[in-house]
């Protein structure tokens, strides 16, 4: 698969390129230049297969060249010790359950996969560097990841306040490959020190510094094999229609969903669940996007004001607006409908959701009853997050405990970093150049 920016059709770039490079230096982000029909890999497959069983069998068609059937089955049983969990609540609603990895949050999946193909790439090759700026729980996921990965180093930063869960034993000063600096500011300053660190060539080229943020091609490609796998554990179950709901902040995880539909996965459609940052729900709709001021809600991951993957779902949009206009259904769930959604879950199917998957599951409450689909629409919610990792919440709507594993309550604990800078790019490169 080769990849060209957003903005441009030349040059193209292989997918390990892609990778180790994250953003097109003419600016936009990558996207592929051509999607393969991938149903003769997936359409037979048993109902039973296992997840890393799925990604050796589709990766090496999908990244053909580049990852070997050899090289594929490595990469997906050294990312994937945890899978998606697809639960039949109805004749009418699933939920793929997305939270079962290392951190209880979706994003484990992606992360993974960048973190195993990144070492499998760099494996003739001299070492790199992946510098990312994160935010809450971002930094466990990415130092779980990248942990102990040969020629991998993790620099990762994050703004003022505290880190959560990381093991110090992993450090580079303590012999292990992960960087964690606090920055005296805020996340946009995080972000505009990797955007300056990866621009300032001479010292990205001294280190062969990547990132590995949402928006790298390696995170978001592999996010489409979980619509696929759940596609494959509910298809016989399936009368009428095939239906996503997927609670969408930066939109990584709806563009995968289109990408599966676009290697040829039948579905019928996918609700854009939003909180009440919807702006985007005006472009999908055929309108102007303008962004709006940010609002807090109880499903912050979803409060984004510019997703990071915009121009991406323009390009899907550029290319076959009308087909685009059926396939996506925007919708925005209120905080108050967001709890009421949390009690219903409980009450009805003794399900116990998180705010974000609750949007989700709102949202197709709202469409399934708006648009007449009850009876032959088949919905499938995407349930991004643990419901542990919400205990508050969930325990004041629905008057539950819920039980924390062992795993994610290890989470918690605060963890110190290695350094703590000012939100300069000088000082950023100081404190990495030294702890080599
Ligand atoms: C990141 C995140 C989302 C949003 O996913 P995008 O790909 O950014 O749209 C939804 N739920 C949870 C729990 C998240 O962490």
């Amino acid at each position: 698969m080769q990849f060209r920016s957003t903005r441009s059709h030349t040059p193209q770039v292989s997918f390990k390129d892609a990778v180790l490079r994250c953003l097109p230096s003419e600016g936009g982000l990558y996207v592929p230049t051509a999607i393969m029909d991938l149903r003769q890999f997936f359409m037979y497959m048993d109902d039973e297969i296992s997840y890393p069983e799925l990604v050796t069998a589709i990766a090496p068609a999908l990244f053909q060249g580049e990852l070997n059937p050899f090289s594929a089955a490595k990469v997906a049983e050294s990312a994937f010790n945890f899978e998606p969990e697809l639960r039949r609540i109805d004749d009418d609603l699933s939920v793929l359950n997305l939270y079962n990895g290392p951190t209880g949050v979706f994003k484990d999946f992606g992360i993974s996969f960048l973190a195993a193909a990144m070492e499998e790439f760099l494996k003739n090759s001299g070492p790199a560097m992946i510098l990312s700026a994160v935010r809450g729980d971002a930094g466990i996921s990415m130092a779980d990841a990248f942990s102990g990965r040969e020629k991998i180093t993790s620099v990762m930063i994050y703004p003022s306040g505290s880190i959560r869960g990381l093991d110090s034993s992993t450090f580079v000063p303590n012999g292990g490959n992960i960087i964690p600096i606090q920055v005296r500011g805020t996340f946009d300053d995080c972000q505009r020190l990797v955007n300056e660190t990866i621009n300032d060539r001479p010292f990205a080229d001294r280190y062969n510094i990547t990132s590995a943020n949402a928006i790298n091609p390696g995170r978001l490609l592999p996010q489409s094999l979980y619509f696929l796998y759940a596609f494959i554990k509910i298809k016989k179950h399936l009368k009428g229609d095939l239906v996503f709901s997927v609670p969408s902040g930066n939109f990584g995880n709806l563009i995968a969903g289109l990408y599966a539909w676009k290697f040829g996965m039948p579905v019928n459609g996918f609700i854009a669940a939003m909180n009440a940052n919807n702006a985007v729900g005006d472009f999908i709709r055929g309108k102007k996007f303008i962004p709006k001021p940010l609002i807090r809600t109880c499903s912050p991951a979803l409060d984004v004001s510019v997703p990071s993957n915009y121009e991406r779902l323009v390009s899907f949009y550029e290319e076959a607006p009308a087909v685009m206009h059926n396939m996506v259904y925007p919708a925005s769930i209120s905080d108050e409908e967001t709890l009421d959604a949390i009690a219903e879950a409980w009450k009805k199917y003794r399900l116990l959701l998180d705010p974000h998957t609750a949007v989700a599951f709102a949202a197709a409450r709202q469409l399934v009853s708006s648009r007449e689909w009850s009876g032959h629409v088949h919905t499938v919610i995407l349930a991004t997050e643990h419901p542990a990792r919400e205990t508050d919440i969930i325990a004041n709507v629905t008057g539950q405990p819920v039980p924390i594993p062992a795993k994610l309550s290890a989470l918690r604990k605060k963890s110190d970093p290695v350094a703590v800078i000012e939100p300069e790019l000088e000082a950023l490169e100081g404190a990495v150049a030294s702890c080599f």
